[in-house]
């Protein structure tokens, strides 16, 4: 469920010894990545306008194979990835996740599946928690069946929703309900909350769309209003307040009303780095978009390798690389330039 990833997962970093300075004077970057989102597949059965899936999917890129991506995890857990969060499209319709995930399992990583749940069944789920999957992040597109299902474009999704959600937690795995938020479904953001704790969730992204791939094809039918966001915003800080010990809200602020520039993946190449199904490492899921933008493979290079010297890692990362007013903002190391800053350089 590619939406369902938010740049607010991360936690405490790693910081290793300082090394010396590349051939263009930057300091050598030594922090290791904490996550790893692993974008098994393109492939959803579900049709969201706001995917974030590419829009100009290119058929014969191959996607990685399943020793593939087990040898992704193992040299993620080498590199020192804290957690991977098995993503996609829809990663339950690789039929080799299971092998993926012992892989994740077995090199030390803490495993959150991604899923929109509807090709889920509870015999599969069951195997995977007993493989040792950590986590599942549901997405939902309403808390209206009638009106997720006409926004996901799949029947009789959401009724399947709160069955996966019911076995997750009859399975003990904690559960975090994924909501991307916009105008089709803003105004319901109050069921939405009850919803997440109805179901048992421990944790709700209220995901304000992104305007990129899908999302920004279709702006224009997606985007609230000023005041729609507003109201969206004081519901969620009298939710916080009046859930406190039950549920944990995590927002990802909506681009166009947000007074400042959200620090896009907690920095470029920073804490998170992305892999995509052909298994090209981006430092942004969106990255692609930036013209010139050299990415490299897993097929072509070591993970360790891409993450300190890959160019498309080492092009944004730090403030080196800002201009002015971002260069001498006192909010530089905060917001970190944002992307927009990025692609006017
Ligand atoms: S669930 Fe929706 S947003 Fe996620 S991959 Fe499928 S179509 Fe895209």
């Amino acid at each position: 469920m590619s939406e369902g990833h938010t740049n607010d997962d991360v936690g405490a970093c790693m910081q290793l010894d300082p090394l010396e300075a590349d051939a263009a004077g930057r300091p050598a970057f030594t922090r290791a990545p904490i996550g790893l989102l692993a974008e098994l597949t393109y492939r959803c059965p579900l049709q969201c306008p706001y995917c974030s899936n590419p829009v100009d999917m290119r058929r014969g890129d191959a996607e990685l194979t399943t020793a593939e991506w087990q040898d992704v995890m193992r040299q993620a857990g080498a590199l020192g990835v804290l957690q991977v969060h098995l993503s996609g499209g829809e990663p339950t319709v690789r039929q080799d996740l299971e092998q993926i995930l012992e892989s994740a399992v077995a090199a030390g990583l803490y495993t959150n599946l991604i899923t929109s749940g509807v090709t889920l069944t509870r015999e599969r789920l069951t195997g995977l928690a007993e493989r040792g999957l950590d986590h599942v992040q549901l997405s939902i597109q309403d808390a209206a069946p009638a009106n997720a299902e006409r926004i996901s474009g799949y029947r009789d999704g959401a009724l399947k929703k709160r069955g996966v959600a019911r076995w997750v937690r009859e399975l003990s795995l904690p559960l975090t309900i994924n909501a991307v938020i916009h105008r089709q479904n803003i105004d319901n953001l109050p069921a939405i909350i009850d919803y997440a704790v109805e179901v048992g969730a421990g944790r709700l992204e209220v995901a304000h769309t992104q305007y990129y791939a899908w999302a920004l094809v279709n702006r224009a039918a997606l985007i609230p209003t000023r005041e729609q966001f507003l109201r969206s915003v004081e519901i969620t800080n009298a939710a916080k307040e009046r859930l406190k010990g039950i549920l944990v809200f995590d927002v990802v602020a909506h681009d166009h009303y947000a007074v400042r520039p959200k620090p896009c993946m907690g920095g470029w190449g920073r804490n998170l780095l992305d892999i995509t199904p052909s298994g090209k490492v981006l430092p942004c899921h969106a990255c692609e978009a930036i013209p010139g933008l050299q990415i490299d493979s897993v097929r072509e290079k070591p993970l360790a390798d891409i993450w300190f010297n890959g160019e498309a890692f080492q092009k944004f990362r730090g403030t080196e690389w800002m201009k002015e007013p971002c260069r001498s903002c006192d909010r530089r190391e905060i917001d970190w330039g944002d992307a927009v800053a990025r692609r006017s350089r």
